[in-house]
């Protein structure tokens, strides 16, 4: 880092700054206020509304302190410059014996005070309380501007943070990367001009249109905001682009007899997708698709035919699942179909022993044509020789993280990934640049729709004798025990609690128990007796809540509805659904319901398309937890609003292709701006 860039202040306070995220000069410029307060005008306390903040000058009359109930500093005052102003208390519930004697000094001087609060009827008279004041010295102008408050942490004060910034908005460059009469037909102003307006507005700029980000200035920061994203997405996008990758030719035959054996026949948005991969997986560079599709689409088949185009070219392809109980059974459907045309299937499952894991590596480096498995596929190291194709499924579950791991393996084989959790277009737009999307928008014919029903827990008995009825006509249940986010030990807990409960209500049902503290091998044989029609109930933890498929599997029933979030409800009801029966979710909740959880349940049941669940979740919780960049330590976007900030992101997208081609320089001097060395993260 440049030390002309750095923030000059002590260590002490360079500390507290970086807690805020702020190292250089640039981020205090791009540390923007959260709102304002207007202390360019005094209000006289006669004529002050109630509820709004507002600033008064006035003198003080009586200072005192009371001590019952609360010992409180008490400061009775009145307009200055008026014979008998009206009067106002100050209240002060917790203060300092120096302030008490400031005060003083202030009522016997009769110096002016400047009070900035909200006025309140306390006991029949107005009342501020803890309004923020300041005894007037020679300084007596008003300011000139807005004052701006800031994102703070503790130990750092406002004023501290107020001239820090304007320092560094002086002596920061601000140099404009954009073309002037470009900004001016798309009515944003200049940099230099938005974030100094932003820092310090000046009294007619209302305070409200800034407030709720609307204004111009606002508009600019949020477009270089998305713009920075989109250099940096696509900056990483065309580097891997320049490496190469096999050239993936097939004939088609081993597709077609894939097709052939099949009980169905693709939708039209399967043979689309599976159209679009096929023509990346003939390019001489690595394909960076990410394939989304609601759940039971049928992505799987997809990923399959472009294993055999990898297999058909000589090349290895790696299935790569999030858990153990998908791995088996992507395992389990891909033997299944390809065991018939002559090509084997590996699967390196964590419930194999040190040596026959050794002795399947080795294979999985060597001969083998497709291996199945978790992410430790990649992570020990398995050596392919010639890996020509990988396939991550779930792909949100996994961490970015684990995602670069894949992309730093030496080789830069085809990647496809593949997601149930849909995206809505902006976001996908945004924080997935870095990706080519290709949609499954239709689900194969003859689905019937779920029935999802709320029940209180009180009716649990209703929703037991629904599972015992489902089973009478020979189907099978899911039953979901509540998420406990906090412990996974009492999460076990209760689905040991719920298992045994439901032993001995339906003590003649077969009850099955899967949770993520059984081994590898224990998971594989309860969903195994499962998916054979062994068990009629399976008893779960979220450990089910992704890809698993049994047809035959008609009712879920989640137990605490209202602890699951969105996508997760999404998924889980997804599990059933999957054959020609009729099927339902039921969601039992506990009373009393938060708003948010209350507003989860309501959309879950009204809505049954992800991507409509998806655009109603990103409104409920923006769209950092729905990219999963918490742990990722992808930047996340602080002022553009996808939902309501659309039209910037495709002037980004535009504006960042046309930058990559013409102006490498512009585009580092802005991605410097904005990340600074965060950019490293996304260089892999
Ligand atoms: P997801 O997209 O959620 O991963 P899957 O690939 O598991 O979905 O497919 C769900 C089910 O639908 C599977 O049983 C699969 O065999 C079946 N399926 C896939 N494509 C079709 C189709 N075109 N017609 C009928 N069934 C299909
Ligand atoms: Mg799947």
């Amino acid at each position: 880092m440049p030390v002309a860039d750095e923030i000059d202040a002590p260590p002490a306070l360079r500390s507290r700054l970086r807690k805020l995220g702020l190292e250089r000069r640039d981020d205090l410029v791009l540390h923007l206020p959260l709102r304002y307060e207007d202390e360019t005008q005094l209000v006289a306390i006669g004529d002050a509304p109630i509820g709004v903040p507002l600033q008064v000058e006035v003198l003080v009359r009586e200072v005192s302190v009371r001590r019952a109930p609360r010992r409180q500093l008490l400061v009775e005052v009145s307009d200055a410059g008026v014979a008998e102003g009206n009067r106002l208390l100050l209240r002060f519930l917790s203060f300092y014996s120096s302030q008490q004697r400031a005060l003083e000094v202030a009522r016997d001087h009769q110096l002016r005070l400047r009070v900035f609060g909200e006025i309140r009827n306390g006991l029949g008279r107005p009342e501020m309380v803890h309004p923020r004041y300041r005894v007037l010295g020679d300084d007596q102008a008003l300011p000139a501007s807005l004052t701006p408050v800031y994102p703070t942490t503790a130990g750092l004060a406002q004023s501290a943070l107020r001239k820090l910034i304007a320092r560094a908005i002086c002596t920061a460059d601000l140099a404009e990367w954009l073309d002037a009469a470009w900004c001016s037909s798309h009515a944003l102003p200049s940099f230099a001009a938005a974030v100094r307006l932003l820092h310090s507005p000046p009294p007619e700029a209302s305070a409200v249109a800034l407030q709720c980000r609307r204004h111009p200035a606002w508009r600019r920061v949020k477009f270089d905001e998305l713009l920075a994203q989109q250099l940096s997405l696509r900056r990483a996008y065309l580097a891997r682009r320049r490496k190469g990758a096999p050239v993936l030719l097939a004939s088609g035959r081993l597709a077609k007899g894939l097709q052939a054996a099949l009980p169905f026949t693709l939708t039209g948005a399967q043979r689309r997708v599976a159209a679009e991969i096929a023509a990346d997986l003939a390019q001489p560079y690595p394909m960076q698709r990410l394939l989304q599709g609601d759940v039971g689409c049928g992505k799987t088949i997809v990923a399959a035919l472009a294993v055999c185009q990898a297999i058909e070219a000589g090349y290895q392809a790696a299935f790569m699942a999030p858990t153990e109980i998908l791995a088996e059974q992507h395992h389990l459907r891909l033997r299944a179909w390809f065991a018939p045309l002559g090509v084997e299937v590996l699967c390196l499952s964590g419930r194999l022993g040190a040596g026959a894991r050794r002795t399947l590596q080795r294979q999985a480096a060597g001969t083998a044509q497709l291996v199945v498995g978790t992410h430790a596929l990649i992570q020990e190291e398995v050596g392919f020789t010639r890996l020509g194709l990988v396939i991550v499924d779930e792909q949100h579950r996994f961490g970015v993280v684990q995602r670069l791991d894949l992309r730093r393996k030496g080789a830069n084989p085809h990647q496809l990934m593949m997601s149930a959790t849909p995206i809505p277009r902006t976001v996908a737009m945004s924080y997935y640049a870095d990706l080519d999307v290709s949609v499954i928008d239709e689900l194969p014919a003859g689905r019937s729709p779920v029935r999802t029903r709320l029940f209180s827990d009180s009716r649990r008995e209703e929703v037991v004798a629904a599972v015992r009825a489902v089973v009478a006509e020979g189907r099978q249940a899911y039953w979901v025990c509540p998420l406990i986010e906090e412990s996974a030990k009492l999460e076990l807990q209760a689905a040991l609690e719920s298992w045994a409960a439901l032993s001995s209500e339906l003590a003649d049902l077969r009850i099955g128990l899967v949770h993520g503290r059984l081994r590898g091998q224990e998971k594989a044989a309860v969903m195994a007796a499962f998916v054979a029609g062994e068990i009629d109930v399976l008893v779960a933890t979220t450990v089910i809540e992704v890809g698993v498929d049994v047809p035959n599997a008609s009712l879920m029933v989640i137990e605490h509805a209202e602890r699951f979030g969105l996508a997760q409800l999404h998924q889980l009801r997804g599990r059933v659904g999957r054959g020609a029966h009729h099927s339902a979710c039921v969601l039992l909740y506990q009373q009393p319901l938060s708003s948010t959880a209350r507003a989860r349940l309501k959309i879950i049941f009204e809505q049954t398309d992800g991507f409509e669940i998806a655009r109603l979740d990103l409104q409920l919780r923006g769209p950092g937890e729905l990219v999963g960049s918490r742990q990722s330590g992808m930047p996340l976007l602080r002022y553009a609003d996808l939902e309501v900030d659309g039209d910037l992101v495709e002037l980004a997208q535009q504006m960042a292709a046309q930058l990559l081609r013409d102006d490498p320089e512009r585009v580092a001097g802005h991605l410097r701006r904005w990340l600074g060395c965060r950019e490293e993260l996304l260089k892999v």
